[in-house]
């Protein structure tokens, strides 16, 4: 419709220019022309040979030129006619030359015009031989009078005379072309109309209603339509959104049933616990009662994870950095797995050369370093051995952590990182995890643009390490 518009206006304008406006425009420009030729002529009037010039601008431009000596003020004699070129030029008694002159002389020798209109009667101005009178009625005739003096001080008069009405013929060629450039628009315009329309909204409606069922939670839609380079892009855009949302969709089901079960397994024990107590008399006994502290731990560490997993997410927690020991800190932590080290059978082993400096969030690395430890404590065998090695090199401290546990498959090793993810799907009941402990590492980590990464043979064991840059000012 737009295209349609934009053709019916230009159409408008020339239909407009070549009819109503067209008198006016021929009229101005050729006015222009006389002043210009008059302007010429005034200026080179004493240049050699300039009747050959004035012929050829009687020609060129189809204007009579008539230019007079009016030293005299009886007879004014005459220096250059364009009649002889083609009989087409003017003559005038003598008189309405006289008056022609007194009137531009009145007006300082600028330039005067007159307007005639060619009248239907004889008119003794015009010989039998010139053009057909029928053909030049009602065409109106502009007479150009300028009085100038050359070279010499000598004063002349030039005088111009132009049609100032397009000749009819022409009119009627050019009313004739523009018929035929209106059909030819027309016609064009609504073959690039209905072509835009198929090229440019079909991909964009096939889109908008994929779109629509995407709206709607079908994810497995293919942004597949063809078309321009900007709709395959949004295309491109939308099936990355579309595959992004179903994994999305996929991930926010796996939380609610993992956290439920998460939530709900301590609590059905804490409760089961709680009613034997009640129930049995001699049930209500110190181990009992440290089984449900241990579940109740249990669900605020699950509580906590969460929290900071979102908080670390939606960047609510700036991390603030300060240079702190790392090797202290390793030491710290892992005295706090000692305790337990001796009861649960395994052994804890912190190897490293020297004490190390970082700049980062002390907090958030301790977070780190109690994570991965749990992890190799969590999934390590029943003769446990954990190794902590701290490695400064080329400016790096780089602190991995090894079990001799059962390992990862290879194929899982790239997911142990996401949300909720568990390698082992059934994992026993020993084994206490919500699954955000690795996605807190990795969180934490990233806000370091700290390198990390994790490395494991199935039933030997794995690493995982972290690199954060060494603080060498003390
Ligand atoms: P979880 O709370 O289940 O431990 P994590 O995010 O810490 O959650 O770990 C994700 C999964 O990665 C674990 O469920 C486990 O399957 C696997 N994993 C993590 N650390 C180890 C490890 N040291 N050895 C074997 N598997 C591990």
């Amino acid at each position: 419709m737009y295209f349609l518009g934009f053709a019916a206006l230009i159409l408008a304008a020339l239909w407009l220019t070549q009819t109503v406006f067209l008198d006016d425009l021929y009229r101005m420009i050729k006015t222009a022309s006389i002043e210009n030729s008059a302007d010429y002529i005034v200026e080179h009037i004493d240049d050699d040979n300039f009747s050959y010039t004035l012929d050829e601008m009687h020609k060129k431009n189809q204007m009579g030129i008539e230019i007079y000596d009016t030293r005299s003020s009886i007879i004014f004699y005459q220096l250059y006619t364009s009649r002889q070129q083609d009989d087409w030029g003017i003559d005038y008694y003598p008189h309405q030359l006289h008056s022609y002159y007194k009137e531009a002389k009145a007006n300082n020798g600028e330039m005067v015009f007159y307007e005639d209109v060619e009248q239907a009667s004889p008119n003794k101005l015009h010989k039998e031989h010139q053009e057909p009178r029928h053909e030049r009625e009602g065409v109106a005739i502009l007479t150009c009078v300028r009085i100038a003096k050359d070279a010499d001080n000598n004063e002349f008069m030039v005088m111009l005379r132009s049609e100032i009405t397009p000749i009819e013929s022409t009119v009627t060629t050019m009313r004739f072309i523009l018929i035929i450039i209106t059909g030819f628009v027309v016609i064009l315009s609504i073959i690039m109309a209905v072509l835009i329309s198929l090229k440019v909204s079909k991909p964009l409606k096939e889109t908008t209603e994929k779109a629509k069922r995407l709206a709607g939670e079908d994810y497995s839609v293919d942004f597949d339509s063809k078309g321009y380079r900007e709709v395959e892009e949004l295309n491109s855009t939308l099936s990355f959104a579309a595959s992004e949302l179903g994994v999305a969709t996929e991930l926010r089901k796996e939380l609610v049933a993992n956290v439920s079960h998460d939530l709900r397994t301590p609590l059905t024990m804490i409760k089961g616990y709680a009613e034997v107590m009640r129930d049995i008399p001699g049930e209500m006994n110190e181990d009992n009662l440290q089984a449900i502290i241990d579940e109740s731990t249990r669900l605020s560490n699950l509580v906590t994870d969460l929290l900071d997993i979102s908080k670390l997410q939606s960047g609510a927690v700036p991390i603030s950095k300060t240079t702190f020991s790392i090797t202290d800190c390793t030491a710290d932590i892992m005295t706090r797995f000692n305790v337990v080290s001796q009861q649960q059978g395994y052994s804890l082993k912190f190897e490293y050369d020297d004490d190390a400096l970082v700049f980062a969030d002390k907090a958030r690395i301790e977070q780190v370093l109690y994570n991965l430890i749990s992890n190799a404590v969590n999934y390590s065998d029943i003769d446990k051995e954990i190794v902590v090695r701290q490695i400064v090199k080329d400016k790096n401290v780089r602190i991995e952590v090894t079990d001799s546990g059962k390992g990862i498959e290879p194929e899982k090793l790239q997911h142990i990182w996401d949300r909720y993810y568990r390698a082992d799907k059934n994992h026993q009941r020993a084994v206490v995890g919500s699954g955000l402990g690795l996605s807190i590492v990795k969180e934490i980590l990233d806000l370091h643009q700290a390198h990390f990464g994790v490395t494991s043979v199935i039933n030997k064991g794995s690493t995982f390490w972290f690199e954060l840059p060494e603080n060498t000012e003390k």
